[in-house]
């Protein structure tokens, strides 16, 4: 194992560091009252590269590796999440089935404008009854000539309401026993039969408002199709592992935002005539914050690393994501007793970031889901 990054990579990084630092954490109260990020705040954002950290060089991305990609995104995880999530569709979830199973037509014409953040994008998979149930997609796609024709309801789709571009999971043969039932489908913004049903409020930050989305009698050209029809699950399944590597560096990111906030308020605030950092039961909250954090990080970097081998198991991905997520709730939890009244308080950023951090250990596969695939793994793996 070697997290040794490039000189170019580490610049690079430490541009985003400075972003994040001087631009976007100064900016999180705009989006809290208005919602939004400012238009000028992404454009510098564009600047830098971020919508393409992922796309390959040929289609106007930066082309970079799992592991200096996974660097970056600690670095944004620091930050308001509505800036992590308009990114991260389109270097992950958005474009990630275009860049490994889409047709060369697709990826001229989608990917280099999503590395450029000209189209936002988005990825749908869930419904109402099908959450961890994958296998329980109710959405179809019905062939029709050269086009296929969706009907079904999804939702909490990430930037769902303003993506200008979708990848749709529907069913494509629906006959009992077949396994491979779904396929994968780019759906544009504007398509008749396509509509933003409903935004869902969450008790997340504002500004992070997925969305429901309604498909009545949808005809999408069958080109629009990501890869063989049939193979959309197995595609969604690997698009997913490589997120969550990514979601397991935000979620240490994040972390570490909330520990270096937790030392500064630990040596500030005096009680009782002394820094409350020098009593025994803060120092011991810090030491196991500090702990987890630790594991989190070396276990999302190595499965980075892994997955630029093509060696990143779904079990290793999913015990970096279960792990940084699980130790992201403990260090929230901790921050706010930590800061005690100030903590509960909306005057300070951590009530924020404590509900950012229940969200990572939902999406994208629960804790359970995780556990269930890392078992499932283990089992196979060692024999009697
Ligand atoms: C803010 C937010 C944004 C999201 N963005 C997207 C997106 O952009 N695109 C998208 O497709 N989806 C998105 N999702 C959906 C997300 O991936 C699902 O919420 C998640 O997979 C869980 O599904 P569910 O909510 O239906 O819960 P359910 O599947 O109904 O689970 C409910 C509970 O049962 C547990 N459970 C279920 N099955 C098992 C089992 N076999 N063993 C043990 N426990 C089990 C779960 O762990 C959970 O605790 C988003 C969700 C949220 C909250």
């Amino acid at each position: 194992m070697d997290f040794e990054i490039s000189k170019e990579a580490e610049d690079l990084r430490l541009e985003i560091r400075s972003l994040v630092q001087n631009e976007l954490i100064p900016n999180e109260k705009r989006i809290e009252e208005t919602g939004k990020v400012a238009p000028d705040v992404i454009d510098k954002m564009k600047a830098m590269g971020l919508f393409g950290l992922t796309i390959p060089e040929q289609y106007g991305g930066l082309g970079l590796d799992c592991l200096t990609t996974a660097l970056i995104i600690e670095e944004l995880g620091w930050c308001h999440s509505v800036y992590r999530s308009l990114v991260t569709n389109n270097i992950g979830l958005g474009s990630q089935s275009i860049i490994l199973s889409g047709s060369e037509e697709q990826k001229n014409y989608y990917l280099p404008k999503m590395a450029s953040g000209e189209i936002i994008s988005a990825f749908s998979l869930t419904e109402p009854h099908a959450g961890s149930d994958t296998s329980a997609l109710k959405t179809t796609a019905t062939k029709d000539g050269d086009f296929y024709v969706l009907n079904g309801i999804k939702h909490f789709v990430t930037n769902g309401s303003t993506a200008d571009v979708i990848t749709v999971m529907a069913v494509t043969n629906s006959e009992p026993g077949v396994r491979d039932r779904v396929s994968t489908f780019i759906i544009e913004k504007g398509t008749p039969g396509f509509k933003v049903s409903r935004i869902q409020e969450t008790m997340g930050p504002r500004g992070y408002a997925p969305a429901e989305l309604t498909f009545t009698d949808c005809r999408v050209p069958a080109k629009n199709r990501v890869g063989p029809e049939g193979q959309g699950l197995k595609l969604a399944l690997k698009v997913l592992a490589h997120g969550r590597v990514l979601l397991a560096a935000a979620a240490v990111g994040l972390s570490q935002r909330l520990l270096n906030e937790s030392v500064k308020y630990a040596k500030m605030r005096e009680q009782f005539g002394k820094p409350i950092s020098s009593f025994q039961g803060i120092q011991f909250m810090l030491a196991d914050m500090d702990t987890k954090l630790s594991a989190a990080r070396l276990l999302a970097y190595n499965s980075a690393w892994l997955v630029d081998r093509e060696r990143c198991s779904r079990r290793q991905a999913g015990i970096a994501k279960l792990f940084s997520s699980e130790a992201l709730g403990f260090i929230a939890d901790s921050a706010v007793q930590i800061f005690g009244g100030m903590g509960y308080m909306r005057e300070l950023p951590i009530e924020r970031m404590y509900r950012e951090a229940r969200f990572y250990r939902i999406v994208e596969g629960t804790s359970e889901i995780q556990r269930t695939i890392i078992a499932k793994e283990l089992l196979e793996e060692v024999a009697l």
